[in-house]
């Protein structure tokens, strides 16, 4: 079944229930483990003790996974981790009584353990230990076939298929973190019990969405673990938090909870019943929306997700640490420092190993995928088809959730927006201090530096071709707020200290350079900006932008490439870097078919505390179906970018 028929079939009868609560808690029961289900695999895991404890006295076999962690769907795998520690102590014992006993081991003495004594498990390869896993797979576990060892991944591991049950299985044997972590999701699933519905619900749009779903550790997109991780994030950050961090959780098991796996802290509390329910009572339906708004807006650039401390960590602090750890290792190259998490576009931290980025393996564009889905999703809960059950038979809630976007084709000629708050911080000391004698006027200033970083940030960081825009009266009505706002503050701001504004290209200069003629405006020929107390009807500045290329696409790869892994500064805080990565993006690839072109336009908004400005987007010529990469780039890259310049700016003046 693929995913458009999947969604056929769970049309009609999501579209009849009554409200999105109740379409969540359906797809958990379509789609969950059924009792049968369940029964086969434990009995399978039993058939699989007996035989492997033929082999490795007293080794135990341990489900994990989407089979027993609560969140298991129909046909998912079975993982399992074989627990070799006490065939070790068996081992070293037997080793050691017939050395004692002065007895060689003779054939007859080797028979005993059979198989186990061709192989010495204190010294052997994981790979070598799998190589045996498989072989009494393939001669002693009747209908299992396609038995075969995966020595590569990340964790080695055994695959097999067992026919009868028709199931995928995978066995390794370093996993006893696993184990623990999905013990960690049980409770979690036990303590909230909103959590199964949201993941079921989740999970299924990221398969719809083709966000999520590859194999653990393999291909570029999220795995479910990662994602179940996110939503539980999600819930530590809710207001009130629906779930608790898992520190919390630590200091409220017992003692005997207590749990150090691989120097790990990996305690808590073994039954839910030990953690108090949360104060947070939302209903399904808002809190899957809080999911979409959370992730659409999220830092990820700059942030390393933590589970463990329910909090987002800044990225700095990781990229300091590599630096300290490298610099411990040159001291002493004989103890070797853990390493720190594999950094990438999406930082999210196991909750135990700390060391470990769960999500090490997305790549910047599916971790775009997965931001713009959530952005695209989070738009569609806005709406009233996403809260209530349509009486005309439509499909409404999760049904139009999960319909992939051909159906829906985005459309190209809507208006999108960035905004960029208010920040005093931006503006320079000496202005600061004049800000309450210059009355609102300081709030202009702040746009007018903005629009002059924004447009900045276009031609001379992005390189793109910015043409005087034709249609004059565009924005006029728009504009009124921030016109009216250059009014007054035309009429208050006769400051001198403004002074040190004029000689930038401001947005408001730049507008009248395209738009108005013939006026006392004009700029001198020394390039002297006229003052700002001497005009009298400013119009508002707008901007049509060219693109030949996609300077937009793999800046992350070419960026690393630039600074050879030396300097790891994140995306937008250095203008030179930055206008480096765009040239060596237009010389070394292709031009796009079509230019894309669009319009660009400022608006401040909002009173004195919510002041922001707000740059509307519209492409004018998108043949090539581009603009919303470049848009959703924009979103996180210009904000970033404008307060770099703007930072650097005031730190001059
Ligand atoms: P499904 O098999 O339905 O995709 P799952 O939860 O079983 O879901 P797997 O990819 O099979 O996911 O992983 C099995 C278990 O291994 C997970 O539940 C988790 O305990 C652990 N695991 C998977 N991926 C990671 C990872 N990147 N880091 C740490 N542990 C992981
Ligand atoms: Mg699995």
């Amino acid at each position: 079944e693929n995913l458009q028929q999947s969604l056929d079939r769970l049309k009609p009868q999501l579209c009849q229930l009554a409200s999105v609560d109740a379409q969540m808690q359906y797809i958990v029961e379509r789609f969950q483990l059924g009792d049968n289900e369940k029964k086969a695999r434990e009995l399978l895991v039993q058939l699989l003790q007996e035989v492997f404890v033929e082999f490795f006295p007293d080794s135990q076999i341990l489900p994990f996974g989407s089979s027993i962690n609560t969140f298991g769907v129909h046909s998912c795998d079975i993982d399992l981790f074989l627990d070799l520690e006490n065939t070790k102590v068996f081992q070293a014992r037997a080793k050691s009584t017939t050395e004692q006993a002065g007895e060689a081991m003779s054939d007859d003495g080797r028979s005993e353990d059979s198989i186990l004594s061709d192989i010495d498990l204190s010294s052997s390869s994981t790979n070598e230990v799998l190589e045996l896993v498989a072989t009494i797979l393939r001669r002693c576990v009747p209908s299992v076939h396609k038995v075969h060892v995966v020595g590569s991944a990340r964790l080695p591991v055994v695959k097999f298929h067992h026919q009868e049950l028709n199931l995928q299985g995978d066995i390794t044997i370093n996993n006893r973190l696993a184990v623990r972590n999905t013990r960690f999701l049980q409770l979690c699933s036990g303590v909230e019990d909103r959590l199964r519905p949201l993941v079921f619900t989740l999970r299924y749009w990221a398969k719809q969405k083709q966000l999520a779903g590859n194999p653990s550790g393999a291909g570029p997109l999220l795995n479910n673990y990662a994602l179940t991780l996110l939503i539980i994030y999600f819930l530590q950050n809710c207001d009130p938090p629906a779930l608790l961090t898992v520190d919390q959780l630590k200091d409220m098991a017992c003692e005997e909870e207590e749990c150090v796996i691989e120097g790990w802290d990996c305690t808590f509390p073994s039954q839910p019943i030990a953690v108090p329910p949360s104060k947070n009572t939302e209903d399904l339906c808002p809190l899957l929306f809080g999911f979409f708004t959370f992730y659409a807006n999220f830092d990820f650039a700059g942030s390393v997700i933590s589970v463990r401390k329910g909090r987002a960590l800044p990225i700095t602090d990781f990229l300091s640490q590599n630096k300290a750890e490298e610099a411990m290792q040159e001291e002493k190259p004989t103890k070797p420092q853990p390493h720190g998490p594999k950094l990438g576009p999406l930082n999210l931290l196991d909750p135990f190993e700390l060391s470990h980025n769960v999500a090490g393996n997305v790549t910047e564009r599916s971790h775009r995928s997965f931001q713009r889905e959530c952005q695209d999703a989070d738009k569609y809960c806005r709406s009233l088809q996403y809260q209530r059950k349509s009486i005309k038979g439509k499909s409404w809630g999760l049904v139009r959730l999960f319909t992939p976007h051909g159906d829906a084709p985005r459309a190209n000629t809507e208006q999108l927006t960035i905004s960029i708050p208010f920040k005093l911080a931006s503006l320079p000391e000496t202005l600061r201090n004049e800000l309450h004698m210059a009355g609102d006027g300081f709030r202009l200033l702040w746009f007018q530096k903005v629009c002059s970083a924004v447009e900045g940030v276009f031609e001379n960081v992005l390189r793109c071709d910015i043409a005087p825009s034709t249609d004059a009266v565009f924005g006029q009505d728009s504009v009124v707020d921030a016109a009216g706002e250059m009014e007054t503050s035309l009429n208050t701001s006769t400051n001198d200290s403004f002074d040190s504004f004029e000689s930038h290209d401001t947005a408001v200069v730049g507008a009248k350079r395209r738009l108005s003629s013939g006026s006392e405006e004009s700029v001198s020929p020394q390039g002297k900006k006229p003052r700002m107390t001497k005009m009298r009807k400013p119009e508002l500045p707008h901007w049509i932008c060219a693109h030949k290329h996609m300077v937009w696409a793999g800046r992350r790869r070419v960026r690393r490439e630039l600074i050879k892994d030396t300097d790891c500064r994140p995306e937008g805080s250095c203008m030179e870097l930055e206008a480096q990565v765009t040239d060596h993006i237009i010389e070394k690839e292709p031009e796009l078919k079509e230019t894309l072109e669009f319009k660009v336009q400022p608006q401040m908004v909002g009173e004195t505390e919510s002041t922001k400005t707000v740059l509307t987007l519209e492409p004018t010529s998108d043949k090539t179906g581009v603009f919303h990469d470049l848009f959703h780039f924009l979103e996180i890259f210009l904000p970033k970018m404008v307060e770099t310049l703007l930072e650097k700016e005031a730190g001059r003046a």
